[in-house]
């Protein structure tokens, strides 16, 4: 799972970025790379490895400016390379973009834009994002945006800059996450809180196929029609520790060590005085439970195997058959869900 961060403010992009990046480092990945705006040219460094050798390379070789996108990859098409790594450009370096997700048709169009003579460096599927923006490019970069995606099948979550609008930053979301932030400096994107927690607690959050344009002073979001859709800030709460290393050498130790508290806290609010359980947060009617034939839960890593144990108790108290099933994969083996399933 990679990650991805932008920024488009006041500050010094290249800090933002590499700060954003090293809170993703949790999620796991094999190379990184930024795209800074300097003089309305795009400047590129990613590098194979670590976010410190990305942060070595631009310490000795630094980048001014104050809009960025970065990216931790998890290779999923092509193997980590330098190449390889995000952000891509189209093959005229007028747009980059960084990508989380997977592009499932980006064979059938990379083939087209070869042959409308589009040219490409990398391995990867993103690559034909910043092609196909630069294809449909006809002077509104969010038209672009917008325009390109609608050839995609498969998730993304993307940042795109270009040195054709070197004010703008236009983001948006498909099955993959992202969420903005608004802070008194300008604006923070990341695929997750903890990335921008300690620039701002303003955030915005983004469903699929909705569009966000940034300026220095100013965020407007779309739909897939170009309609301006309204959005509210929602105010974070949590503590930024829970996604921290805390001390630990590694977040697995940290796991493991907050076992006992993470049950404590977890069980006790529900478990009442008088013996019986509590879940009120728990909203659906005994008719409807009632009605279930069978009940999947569908999830990855720790969080499947807690589903393992979840469905022995669920089995020993509903009767209901329970099927776990690693998310990865659920919907390439077309399952067969009849009408009175629930899927969790
Ligand atoms: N599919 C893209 C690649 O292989 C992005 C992978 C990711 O989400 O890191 O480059």
């Amino acid at each position: 799972m990679c990650g991805i961060v932008g920024y488009i403010g006041k500050k010094n992009a290249s800090n933002i970025l590499i700060e954003g990046l090293e809170k993703l480092e949790y999620r796991g990945y094999d190379s990184v790379g930024v795209a800074i705006i300097n003089d309305s040219k795009i400047n590129l460094k990613k590098t194979k490895g670590r976010v410190k050798i990305l942060k070595n390379l631009l310490e000795k070789d630094p980048i001014d400016g104050n809009i960025g996108i970065g990216h931790t990859r998890w290779a999923t098409h092509g193997q980590p390379s330098d190449t390889n790594s995000h952000p891509h450009t189209d093959c005229k370096e007028e747009f980059t973009v960084v990508h989380n997700g997977i592009i499932e048709n980006y064979n059938e169009l990379k083939h087209d834009l070869i042959e409308k003579g589009y040219t490409f460096k990398s391995n990867t599927d993103t690559e034909v994002i910043p092609n196909l923006i630069s294809y449909h490019y006809k002077g509104d970069l969010l038209k672009a945006v917008i325009d390109a995606t609608n050839d995609l099948k498969g998730s993304y979550a993307i940042g795109v800059l270009s040195n054709k609008e070197p004010d703008k930053l236009v983001t948006v979301r498909k099955d993959s996450p992202l969420v903005i932030g608004k802070a008194n400096d300008g604006f923070y994107i990341a695929s997750d809180i903890p990335a921008i927690l300690s620039n701002t607690r303003d955030i915005y959050m983004l469903n699929d196929r909705e569009y966000a344009l940034l300026e220095n002073n100013s965020i407007k979001f779309f739909d897939k029609d170009l309609n301006e859709i309204k959005k509210e800030t929602q105010k974070i709460e949590w503590d930024l520790s829970a996604a921290e290393k805390n001390g630990y050498d590694d977040f697995m130790l940290k796991e493991i060590y907050e076992q006992p508290k993470a049950f404590k806290d977890t069980i006790s609010p529900r478990l009442l005085e008088d013996g019986t359980i509590k879940l009120d947060d728990i909203t659906l009617s005994k008719d409807y439970l009632n009605s279930l034939s069978k009940i999947y839960i569908i999830a990855c890593g720790t969080a499947m195997h807690a589903g393992l144990i979840g469905k022995k108790v669920i089995e020993q108290f509903t009767n209901i058959s329970v099927e776990v099933d690693m998310a990865s994969e659920f919907r390439y083996r077309n399952p067969i869900i009849d009408k009175n399933a629930l899927v969790i």
